[in-house]
């Protein structure tokens, strides 16, 4: 479905609490580590801010990796209007991982990652509407580098024409965790006397690194600079302020 730039921003309903368990988000396999409570995937989306957006485009698959934003309702993509992958109204599975450490076992077979993941199903919408594709755009900035919208030059109406935004419903959408130790501590495997436990892994943000060609006077502003040694996200979504 298309939205001409006349008609307003759609309001869907209240979306639920409890993610729905259709035939496409229902977990199969390792259905423990399935998450259905709307707080978590809010807190995946929340930890992250780079997705892979899965369509299948003149018969192929293409999963392609690319920044998001989302305002719990919506999870908004965007990108050059030459896009293929972006050309909307077409179903897509988005999915957004945090890998949190290695799990190495006794057995090969029992090794596995901890993990965060979240898969989006649906049928995205081009935004054509003015003021929700600004609003769109500024939520997915602030997404990534918070406090970047008002300080970076705003988009002119020509970048803004060559933009594409898309729109994807938080509707449809699982959640998977997993954390803790290997599996198999208390199978045969532990009398095999090797170590076995969790190579925790953490993405930190680095020291600024100022462009070259920048004048020595200009510093970084205080919401780039404060980032240096924390994690992407609020607190609850495993991130340090
Ligand atoms: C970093 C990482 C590494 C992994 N490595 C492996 C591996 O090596 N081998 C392995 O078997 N599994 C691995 N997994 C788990 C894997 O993602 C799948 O959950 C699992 O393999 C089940 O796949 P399936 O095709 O049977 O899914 P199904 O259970 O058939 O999927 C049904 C539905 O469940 C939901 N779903 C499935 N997986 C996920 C997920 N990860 N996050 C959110 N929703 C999900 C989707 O909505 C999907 O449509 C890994 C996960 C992560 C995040």
């Amino acid at each position: 479905m298309t939205h001409s730039p006349a008609s307003p921003p759609p309001t869907p309903s209240p979306l639920p609490p409890v993610l729905p368990g259709t035939g496409l988000t229902r977990h199969r396999r390792l259905r423990e580590q399935g998450s259905l409570d709307r707080a978590d995937l809010e807190a995946v989306l929340d930890a992250g801010f780079v997705c892979h957006l899965g369509v299948v485009v003149d018969g192929h698959p293409l999963v392609v990796p690319t920044v998001y934003g989302h305002d719990g309702r919506w999870l908004y993509v965007h990108g050059s209007v030459a896009s293929r992958s972006l050309a909307g109204d077409t179903p897509v599975c988005v999915t957004v991982t945090h890998v949190d450490g290695l799990v190495l076992a006794r057995s090969v077979f029992e090794h596995g990652v901890n993990y965060r993941s979240a898969m989006i199903h649906g049928v995205p919408r081009k935004v054509t509407d003015p003021e929700e594709k600004l609003a769109g755009l500024r939520l997915l900035t602030e997404h990534s580098a918070p406090g970047q919208w008002s300080y970076a030059r705003a988009p002119s109406r020509k970048e803004l024409a060559a933009t594409t935004l898309l729109a994807l419903c938080l509707r449809t959408a699982s959640v998977k965790i997993r954390t803790g130790p290997p599996d198999d501590g208390d199978g045969p495997d532990a009398a095999l006397g090797l170590w076995a436990g969790v190579l925790p892994l953490t993405a930190v943000w680095g020291a600024p690194e100022p462009d070259p060609a920048l004048p020595p006077h200009i510093t970084p502003p205080e919401h780039i600079a404060r980032r240096e040694g924390t994690r992407h996200g609020p607190p609850a979504s495993g991130g340090i302020p």
